[in-house]
This record gives C-alpha cells, structure tokens and sequence, in this order.
C-alpha cells in the first residue's frame, strides 16, 4: 500500500539525497519543496524585489499569481527538474545568490500560502516523498512516515561546500557555514510555520551515518 512520507530537517542533512532514493526505489513521486521556495526567490531577484539589504514584500505578494511553478521529469537524471514560468531553472536555484536569499521569502506568509495549497495538491495521491521544513507538521500531518533529519553545522556545511564545488561555483567554505546556520535560524524563528519536529516524526542525525546505512534504516521503517 502507498503511503506518504514527509522529510523535513536542517539545511543540508542531505534530505533530497534520500528523498530521491527513496522515491526511486518505492516508485513514488519526489518533491522538492525547497526548490519551489527557491524559484519564487529567484523570481524576486530577477524582478530586482530583493537583494542583500532589501525586500520588496508588496511587490512580491502582487505577483504571486503570476508565478508559474511546475517539475518536469528529466529521465537522464533520473529526478524532477523544477521550472519557473516555463523555464528550466534547475541550477540558477541552488546558486549561493539564492540561498542568501530564501530564508527571508519564506517568512511570507503569502508565499507559503500559495505553495503549501499546491504541495498537498501534487500530493493528494499516496505515493509520495516530500522533503522541506514543514512537511509534518503543515503540508501533510497525517502522513504515515515523519522524518527529521539532523546533523553537525560543520558536517552540513562541508557536505554544501562540496556540492557548490563540484558544480564549478566559487565559494568558500566560511561562507556556506554562515549561510547554512543562518538558514536554520531564519526558518527555527519565523513566526509562520517555523521548522521544528513533528510530535510523531523520527529523528535522524546522519553526522556519522553513510548514505547506505540510513537508506536502510529509513526502508525498514517503510516496511513496518
Ligand atoms: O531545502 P532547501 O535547502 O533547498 O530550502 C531552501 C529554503 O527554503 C530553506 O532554507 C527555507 O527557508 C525554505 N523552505 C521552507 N519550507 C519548505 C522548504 C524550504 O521554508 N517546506
């Protein structure tokens, strides 16, 4: 029998790393919420809404109606590509510039309005992973599984930095760490929706656990 599992979490715990294998092993559906998040972001900057010190909420909120957020299946890579108005903007999303920015967006109450309806919406059938801040507790809280996931700043920031790296970004590992923690601080403290456990969600730190290990852990739980 399908089911739903809702994976929230710190930034980078590595929630979309499992998320996709989960999905792909169970023939589920993946979501990434962050990445919807991070579209809208990325719609902000480019309409110049925001910047560093700066964040047009009233501008943002008037367009939200015209902000076209979609996944589309990319069968080479095996997951969802997320689009924006059409566009494919995949990796314009996961850039540092959108990473400063984010945490801030998804204090708008507006915001998350508009994309938690269309999350439960392309999760109304079971057979679904959805990995974010408020998956258990918002999205879906009647969700069979609830995981959270955890891990050292340090472990996070080192696995971030990696990631950034290997794509050719120019970063540096003192930046990622300020920008993970401070992440997680913006998202623990907004007053809509903050990331925090769900009463019934299990909680995993993968400080010390290799990707195999928690994927087996996280399918015994399935199973069960
Ligand atoms: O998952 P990811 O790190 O890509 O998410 C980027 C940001 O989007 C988070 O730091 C958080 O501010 C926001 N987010 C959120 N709720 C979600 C998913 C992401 O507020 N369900």
């Amino acid at each position: 029998k399908k089911i739903t599992i809702a994976i929230d979490g710190f930034s980078s715990t590595g929630k979309s790393t499992i998320a996709k294998q989960l999905a792909k092993e169970l023939g589920y559906i993946y979501v990434d919420t962050g990445a919807m998040y991070r579209a809208v972001t990325l719609y902000a900057i480019n309409k110049e809404y925001v910047s560093e010190n700066f964040l047009n909420v009233e501008k943002l909120i008037d367009d939200l109606d015209k902000i076209s957020l979609s996944f589309q299946f990319n069968a080479t890579l095996g997951f969802a590509e997320m689009y924006l108005n059409g566009k494919n903007v995949e990796k314009e999303i996961r850039t540092l510039a959108v990473s400063k920015l984010v945490s801030p967006i998804a204090t708008i109450s507006d915001v998350r309005r508009k994309l938690v309806l269309e999350q439960q919406e392309m999760g109304k059938n079971k057979g679904i992973v959805m990995d974010g801040r408020d998956i258990g507790t918002v999205v879906f809280p009647d969700a069979e599984l609830k995981l959270f996931m955890t891990a050292s700043p340090d472990k996070r920031a080192k696995r971030r930095y990696k990631e950034l790296i290997d794509r050719g970004d120019d970063v540096n590992y003192e930046e990622i760490l300020h920008n993970v923690v401070e992440r997680d601080r913006i998202d623990s403290t907004r007053e809509d929706s903050p990331l925090t456990k769900a009463i019934d969600a299990i909680e995993l730190d993968n400080s010390d656990m290799g990707l195999k290990e928690q994927f087996e852990r996280i399918m015994s739980l399935v199973a069960q």
